[in-house]
């Protein structure tokens, strides 16, 4: 799953907003920012296939070091430690990693093993079953998402717009027809792999700062009072 990932931060952000955004935001993703990282180690295995579809073009040959029950656990449980300092931003902080494996459970290819190097394997594996499918399902799934978080946050006069616009961008560019994974499966070993493991790091890593900067900038502009807001947007 990818833009399902940072949709339900966004719905999470929008449930919590007395929560900074960095944990949500990098939390989602954080079980796929080690992913990228262990694959550019070696530690994770991926195989380019073309056929495999929708939008990653590789069999998850091995990604029992992060994407495994048991260490989405750990993982999880890390990522709230880092905001132990708060106990409020620590549970939702522990939510957002939590929400990463159980959301890509419907999607995985029977690749989400119990545990490292467990025979047993897990995910009901509906990128393979549907195909293009799957990604307009997981298109739907993040609408409903975004619609609750546009709609909390309206509420409070705080707008959802670049978020949102941000969220359907990266839904066009992780299709089946404009994904960055097309060109890069094609490329020779190592560098497909290589290529594979910096570009789920960064695409991880980099929407979920740059949601986090649009979240900030606009709960600051809604906690201005009205008559400045738009004299700040100039000031920008
Ligand atoms: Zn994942």
């Amino acid at each position: 799953m990818y833009v399902g990932h940072f949709a339900i931060g966004l719905a999470l952000q929008a449930r919590r907003p007395d929560v900074p955004a960095l944990p949500i935001m990098l939390g989602v993703g954080v079980l796929d920012i080690l992913n990228g990282l262990f694959i550019l180690a070696g530690i994770d295995r991926v195989t380019p296939n073309l056929h495999s579809g929708p939008y990653l073009f590789f069999d998850l040959t091995f990604i029992d070091w992060d994407h495994s029950l048991a260490m989405a656990v750990l993982v999880t449980l890390c990522w709230g430690a880092l905001f132990m300092k708060d106990r409020r931003v620590m549970a939702v902080a522990l939510l957002a990693a939590a929400s990463h494996w159980v959301a890509d459970w419907p999607v995985h290819n029977d690749d989400l093993a119990l545990y490292p190097h467990a025979h047993d394997h897990l995910g009901l594996g509906l990128w393979g079953l549907l195909g293009t499918t799957s990604w307009a399902l997981e298109g739907v799934f993040a609408a409903g998402l975004v619609l609750y978080a546009w709609r909390a946050n309206a509420r409070r006069g705080v707008s959802s717009l670049w978020p949102v616009l941000v969220l359907a961008g990266l839904f066009v560019q992780m299709s089946p027809w404009f994904s960055p994974m097309l060109v890069v499966a094609r490329l020779a070993e190592p560098a497909a792999h290589l290529a594979h493991g910096a570009l789920v790091a960064i695409g991880f890593l980099v929407p979920g700062l740059l949601f986090t900067w649009l979240i900030r900038r606009a709960e600051a502009r809604a906690s201005l009072p009205v008559a400045q807001r738009g004299s700040a947007a100039q000031a920008r």
